[in-house]
């Protein structure tokens, strides 16, 4: 009796004191831990300058001091960027990837004519599903190469843009354009929607693609059109994409149209919400950004856009005073913006602003930073699963270089970023703990393959339009 006794007195001692000794020596396994100084963008915004973020899966275990992470963690693999930039990686809010191919095809004429005159024409004669699978692949090195983890697009065969992206291991918000012409995907509204429902079911739950509606624009979506893609969304709680008040004559039109401003129209008829970004929002006065902040519209900043086509300058000291969260992205690739490049966007920003206002307090260097990584996740309200360094959250970081001569010396981590860095200083990128470059080499996109075809391309498209 008594051994019994003592037996279970054993056992209740062994239960209640192995896993606390256990703890003590045995270190959580993770798959990859990488070290560097890490600027995480989380709600302190705290910078680790002898740091670390810990991996398992797609996901972050943990980021912080690299004593404390490698106290608490062994992994499989390690990667050394001690003496290097950890980030998050950049989210490009908005583009039109498969257009890389239509790179520089006119340049400095008006939107009106670029549109009418050569885009639209090219497009009908040009684009097909092989189009934008090449055009797709092209775009996923440049964006790679510039430390993009995620990004926004809107064009046609949006499934195609999907599969690409998803074979570049790169993370999308993906949105199948609705337009109110025949499109050269869909001819017709009811083949859109069909097309954009299939597209939709088919990456429910991937975690990758986000499958969304992108409605053009009100000035080239009747108020139905506008109403079946938000509606479609919902039914599957997807985002919707939308380029929201980005001419004059957008806002002039809809004030004589619809008697109030493209924001307020877009209120009324029932497509704001939390799910939809607005691209651009240029237009935005001060009552449309109550509007966009009260009902958790995010916005994106397009500053390349803005000057190379003119249109105005989007009110962005403005709109992050009003509580709207705003995004950075690139658009083009062609005609507005002739490259991917979002770094040079961060860039563009902060001056932008700084000489719209001139002032140079405007819009500063860690502004713009949080615009092109946790901001622009809220901006596609992602930040639960992107946009900074923390525990929970999915492993997408870049590695950046400091030993390039623009890159020395380093007083201020934010101002480096947004001012000295370049994209070419981007080493390694890893998306979902997936590297897809390491030490600028690509991984999972054939660029050389990518980018001869883009010059077959150029000759077939110079053709279709007596070019040549
Ligand atoms: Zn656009």
């Amino acid at each position: 009796m008594l051994t019994y006794r003592f037996l279970a007195l054993f056992l209740i001692v062994t239960l209640l004191y192995s896993p606390c000794s256990l703890a003590q020596t045995t270190k959580q396994p993770a798959d990859l831990i990488v070290t560097g100084m890490v600027v995480t963008m989380d709600a302190s915004r705290a910078i680790y300058d002898d740091g670390a973020v810990a991996i398992s899966g797609d996901t972050i275990l943990a980021a912080g001091p690299r004593t404390e992470i490698e106290s608490r963690y062994t992994a499989h693999e390690t990667l050394d960027a001690r003496g290097k930039l950890v980030l998050p990686g950049f989210i490009n809010g908005h583009t039109h990837v498969p257009m890389t191919l239509f790179r520089g095809l006119h340049d400095d004429v008006t939107l009106n004519d670029w549109l009418y005159k050569y885009i639209f024409p090219a497009e009908a004669k040009n684009v097909t599903e092989e189009f934008v699978r090449w055009g797709t692949r092209l775009a996923a090195t440049e964006q790679i190469r510039s430390g993009v983890t995620t990004f926004a697009d809107m064009y046609y065969f949006e499934d195609a843009v999907a599969e690409e992206t998803k074979k570049a291991g790169m993370r999308g918000i993906l949105g199948e354009t609705f337009i109110d012409f025949p499109a050269p995907d869909n001819k017709t509204n009811a083949a859109m929607l069909a097309y954009t429902e299939k597209f939709l079911q088919k990456w429910q739950g991937d975690p990758l693609i986000h499958a969304a509606p992108a409605p053009h624009s009100i000035y080239t979506c009747s108020q139905k059109t506008l109403q079946d893609a938000a509606a479609l969304a919902r039914k599957y709680h997807a985002p919707i994409l939308i380029h929201l008040a980005e001419m004059k004559k957008e806002w002039d039109d809809s004030l004589k149209n619809n008697g109030m401003s493209p924001t307020q129209y877009l209120d009324k008829i029932g497509v704001l919400g939390p799910d939809l970004t607005g691209n651009h929002c240029i237009f935005v006065d001060e009552a449309d950004r109550k509007t966009l902040a009260e009902k958790h519209v995010g916005c994106t900043h397009n500053p390349s856009s803005n000057m190379m086509i003119a249109s105005g300058v989007s009110p962005v000291p403005e709109m992050r005073a009003a509580g709207i969260a705003v995004g950075l992205g690139t658009d083009g690739p062609a005609g507005s913006n002739n490259d991917l490049d979002l770094m040079e966007e961060i860039d563009l920003a902060a001056k932008l602003a700084k000489i719209t206002k001139m002032s140079p307090l405007a819009l500063n260097a860690k502004a713009v930073v949080e615009m092109a990584t946790i901001d622009g996740a809220r901006a596609l309200h992602m930040e639960k699963e992107i946009g900074s360094l923390e525990k929970g959250k999915k492993a997408d970081l870049i590695v950046i270089s400091l030993d390039a001569p623009n890159a020395v010396p380093m007083y201020d981590v934010y101002a480096q970023v947004a001012y000295s860095l370049k994209a070419s200083d981007v080493e390694t990128v890893i998306i979902g703990g997936r590297t897809v470059m390491k030490e600028h080499k690509l991984l999972t996109v054939d660029e050389a393959a990518a980018v001869a075809k883009a010059r077959e391309y150029k000759k077939s498209i110079a053709a279709s339009l007596g070019m040549e």
